[in-house]
């Protein structure tokens, strides 16, 4: 299926760089906002590569790669996703990279492990990054397609909303773009294959904070006291009616209290005051979002009632869904088969109530989110602290950053076998 001048061979051949590139990014891991470290690594290795330009503290430590193609007309286009017109190819392509650690301790022994203790790359965004910078070394050495690649490396995905952060600073206001591809390795999913759905692909995150209020007092003498304790405990079965019954249940979605505070391990005795929860509401739809959100309050409100507490609820949207553009991501399902063949490629993954902040860059560009499979069958899952990237994948990856945007920027049709 692979033509032999492809991307993946050329990237084959950097395969040992690219693996020391990364090792060297997961053993000085950097928390969100901080990578002050690896955006000089990133920035560096852009230059050397001979990207045209490279720009440095867009949303805090975020690093723009510009690449102009030379390619002067664009070459016959390669199939045109369904139901999209011609001239709706874009002249700008952004691919998206990020590039934090978490805050957890590293529990492996290989030589790369971590050597800053309680930071972490679990998630795998040093190989994210890795595979950004070898798609920019390939696309700046050919440059075989028409207008401008964006190699976007942003800060604080996990959490903290570095994409916002940049797309707040003018990223798409500076480097216009018509569309935006990221992706995430996936250890469930066998390495080499690709997956992705026409649509959702993952949740909106909210996060829900209950403070309930009561009098507190002697855990001999309840009848004197309010106790903020019993409430919470009806509050949290309360909050599981409202996925079974307040959600259609042809529809998606999540609620989950994950976090108590209440009183003092050493106090058997002690009623007290305050008591808080904290949890997660999950969902992709904006309807299902909103019911599920006017509906906490009163429900929240009501059962402190009930037994003469307080509640009070802060209700905070942090990610929204990441939902795919589907002539977008046709075309991403279309390169991925070119490249490991459409066996490989799952088009109508699952969507995963999991989040991600890339969801910020759909909301303002067309585009499309992937899951490069990394699995060995036996290795640990993101966030735990035995996770390593699998740098078998290095070179597919970044041949599939490449090729989304060359792919898009009407590079000529490879030839099929
Ligand atoms: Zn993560
Ligand atoms: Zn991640």
């Amino acid at each position: 299926m692979w033509t032999p001048e492809g991307p993946l061979q050329r990237l084959d051949a950097w395969h040992a760089e690219l693996t020391r590139l990364r090792r060297d990014l997961h053993a000085h891991p950097e928390l969100g906002f901080q990578e002050q470290r690896t955006a000089e690594l990133v920035a560096g290795q852009l230059r050397a590569y001979g990207v045209d330009e490279v720009h440095r503290g867009i949303g805090g430590t975020g690093v723009v790669g510009v690449i102009h193609g030379r390619q002067a007309q664009p070459a016959p286009a390669p199939q045109e996703p369904p139901g999209m017109a011609a001239e709706a190819w874009p002249r700008a392509v952004g691919l998206r990279a990020d590039m934090d650690a978490l805050p957890m301790h590293e529990e492996n022994e290989q030589p790369w492990r971590s050597t800053r203790p309680g930071v972490m790359h679990a998630c795998g965004h040093d190989g994210h990054t890795v595979m950004l910078l070898g798609a920019a070394r390939y696309l700046a050495a050919s440059r075989a397609f028409s207008g401008r690649v964006h190699c976007i490396f942003q800060p604080a995905e996990e959490g903290l909303g570095g994409a916002r952060a940049m797309i707040d600073d003018g990223l798409f206001a500076r480097f216009p773009t018509d569309w935006m591809f990221g992706m995430h390795n996936w250890p469930q999913l066998p390495a080499g294959r690709i997956g992705l759905a026409p649509g959702a692909m993952m949740a909106a995150a909210d996060r829900i904070t209950i403070h309930i209020s009561g009098s507190g007092g002697h855990g001999a003498h309840p009848h004197l006291a309010v106790d903020p304790v019993l409430v919470a405990g009806h509050m949290i079965t309360a909050v599981q009616t409202l996925v079974a019954r307040d959600v259609d249940p042809a529809q998606h979605a999540v609620v989950s209290l994950c976090a108590m505070q209440a009183g003092d391990l050493g106090a058997m005795s002690v009623i007290p005051r305050r008591v808080s929860l904290v949890g997660t509401v999950r969902s992709f739809r904006a309807d299902v979002q909103q019911a599920l959100q006017a509906r906490l309050g009163p429900l929240v409100q009501s059962v402190a009632l009930a037994f003469g507490a307080q509640a009070e609820l802060v209700y905070e949207r942090v990610y929204p869904a990441t939902i795919n553009t589907p002539h977008v991501a046709y075309h991403a399902a279309q390169v991925a088969a070119e490249l490991v063949g459409d066996a490989a490629v799952v088009r109508d993954l699952p969507p995963s109530m999991g989040a991600e902040d890339f969801s910020f860059m759909l909301q303002a560009v067309p585009g499309a989110y992937l899951r490069l499979g990394t699995g060995t069958g036996g290795g640990a899952q993101l966030h735990s602290p035995r996770f390593d990237f699998n740098d078998a994948v290095l070179p597919l990856g970044a041949a599939l950053y490449a090729r989304l945007a060359e792919r898009a920027l009407s590079q000529p049709r490879v030839q099929m076998l």
